[in-house]
């Protein structure tokens, strides 16, 4: 049945021949740690313990975590389990290892399931999916990822992915040396068996029966085992009978009740239950009451309520048409409570995914506003509101990098150093301050940048210098007629401005001369736009 650890689905006792594989000695341990059956082993782990520390390559130490998983499992201890396989997806994407990352995200998505967070656990679930998506299976630890996750997905009742993953397990087993086949043959035959009992659509279960058949036919005639051939193969075919709504074989079936006591427990409650749908089926009703109640503490205890459920559904119509209403009627109510607990999880880990995926967004987009705001508070320039130089270096390589026709304005306040000195630089900053506001509103769509001090630059994308002295002029205008006295009485303020054109590839060199402009406007006088002569002739940098 589909059970609780990724391993559980494995048979133990044929290690994979490792071959000239630098990673022998991982595959050694793994195999050692499977020989022990899963008893928990302290040796053994602080042995992987020194390997990991005297580990060379992502690669080892991610084999190493998910030797370590398979060490650890057995503690009753899921989250550290689950720590240990997350911490190797990484390593192993890393490494290129991406059989073995997705054999660590589907014993990441157990293991979490296991420790109560189903909702991580399910995107360890996708992960190991996509993982798997692109991959041959044609590796023991990829097969037995596969139909390990084939399980988690049957428990979350998504079982056209469990039956896909199942049956690409089962189709990669034959192909590869020293698979565990029976086992492999017998999860993926009994996942594509409870898909076929549960979907509503009639192609579907037509192909999952058809696969249940073929692993049971497998299982018949290849088994390596005994309880394989006579009980699990046709188990299984029964399993593909009732979903076909064929009429089971009770004596062959019964002809595996001596191998009960040798067969693992899980397998017995199963088989009972396959034994009591089928005595329903012919109308035996005692029968099937009765083999259904044995079953019933067997598939409890292997967490498969997929199985439960029939038994009891099974179990509650046949004391009915017993006249046993009262039992039936305990069954039915059992059952809605089962029902209404997997309903609540299923539901809740759905709610919990999406609160998340809630909570995943709120934090990335609080990023990208503390971002956006660390942007806008590098790109302004906090006293004059315009852009700050730091804004200007990345926009003059910008434009440098387009090239084409455009101009520079350079501006100066005129004898600034004096407003400071009169009125303190408390007033100096306010004043600054109105000039950022002033020459913003008359640059229009030119944005201003401060170069430094009192000193601001303009660069506009035009044919000639004729925009560019028209934006200089109109600041210039406005500096003069403002009425600074409203700042502090009897300051008058002029701007002096230099204007140089050319080639922006070159925007740097144009800056140069339009602050040579600049002071020829400072020399004749200030409060005046002065234009540089062209660009002088080659020779260049
Ligand atoms: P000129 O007409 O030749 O440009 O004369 P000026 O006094 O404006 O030139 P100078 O470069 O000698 O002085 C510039 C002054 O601007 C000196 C500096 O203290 C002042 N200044 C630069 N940045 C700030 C600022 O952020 N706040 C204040 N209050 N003053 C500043
Ligand atoms: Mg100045
Ligand atoms: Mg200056």
């Amino acid at each position: 049945m589909s059970g609780g650890s990724p391993e559980q689905t494995s048979v133990r006792g044929r290690p994979v021949v490792p071959g000239a594989d630098p990673l022998e000695h991982v595959d050694d341990l793994v195999a050692e740690i499977r020989s022990t059956a899963f008893r928990f082993d302290e040796s053994l782990v602080a042995r992987i313990d020194a390997a990991i520390d005297a580990a060379s390559s992502p690669r080892e130490i991610g084999r190493l975590l998910v030797a370590k998983t398979l060490a650890v499992q057995g503690r009753g201890d899921p989250a550290t389990a689950a720590d240990l396989s997350r911490r190797a997806v990484p390593l192993l994407v890393a490494a290129g290892d991406l059989g073995h990352a997705a054999y660590a995200s589907t014993m990441a998505a157990v293991f979490l399931d296991q420790a109560g967070q189903a909702a991580v656990g399910i995107e360890h679930a996708v992960d190991a999916l996509v993982l798997l998506d692109d991959l041959v299976l044609d590796e023991i630890d990829v097969i037995r990822a596969s139909l390990a996750l084939a399980g988690f997905y049957v428990r979350r009742c998504a079982f056209d992915i469990a039956v896909d993953l199942a049956r690409r397990a089962f189709d990669g087993a034959v192909q590869v040396d020293g698979a565990p086949l029976d086992a492999v043959a017998y999860t993926s035959g009994y996942i594509a068996a409870e898909g076929a009992h549960v979907t509503s659509d009639p192609l579907a279960r037509e192909a999952y029966i058809v696969h249940a058949r073929t692993t049971a036919t497998w299982l018949r005639t290849s088994g390596q085992d005994e309880i394989s051939r006579t009980l699990l193969g046709p188990g299984l075919d029964a399993e593909a009978d009732l979903a076909a709504g064929q009429p089971v074989d009770a004596d062959e079936l019964d002809a595996a009740i001596p191998l009960y006591d040798t067969a693992v427990a899980d397998f017995v409650a199963w088989h009972q239950l396959v034994r009591g749908l089928g005595a329903a089926q012919r109308d035996d009703l005692h029968l099937a009451i009765g083999l259904l109640s044995t079953a019933e503490p067997g598939l409890r205890a292997s967490a498969d309520d997929h199985c439960l459920v029939r038994a009891l559904r099974t179990r509650s119509e046949a004391k009915a048409a017993l006249g046993d209403l009262a039992g039936a009627y305990a069954d039915a109510v059992t059952l809605a409570d089962l029902t209404r607990r997997w309903q609540i999880e299923q539901v809740g880990g759905l709610a919990d995914q999406i609160g998340r995926r809630a909570d995943l967004e709120r934090s990335s987009s609080a990023l990208r506003r503390a971002a956006q705001r660390l942007r806008a508070d590098i790109d302004r320039d906090p006293l004059t509101g315009v852009h700050s130089r730091h804004w200007l270096e990345r926009e003059l390589d910008a434009i440098a990098r387009v090239g084409g026709a455009g101009a520079v304005v350079m501006l100066d306040v005129d004898r600034f150093k004096s407003v400071n000195d009169t009125y303190g630089h408390h007033v100096g900053d306010r004043v600054l301050g109105r000039v950022g506001e002033l020459m913003r509103a008359a640059s229009g769509a030119h944005p201003v940048a401060r170069f430094g001090g009192e000193e601001f630059a303009v660069v506009i994308r035009c044919a000639d210098a004729g925009p560019a002295i028209e934006c200089a002029e109109r600041i210039r205008r406005e500096i003069e007629a403002f009425d600074w006295g409203a700042e502090a009485a009897g300051i008058a303020l002029t701007i002096s401005a230099g204007v140089a054109a050319g080639e922006l590839a070159d925007v740097r060199a144009i800056i140069v001369r339009a602050d040579e402009a600049l002071l020829c406007s400072k020399r004749n006088g200030r409060n005046r736009v002065t234009l540089s002569e062209p660009a002088p002739a080659p020779p260049r940098r």
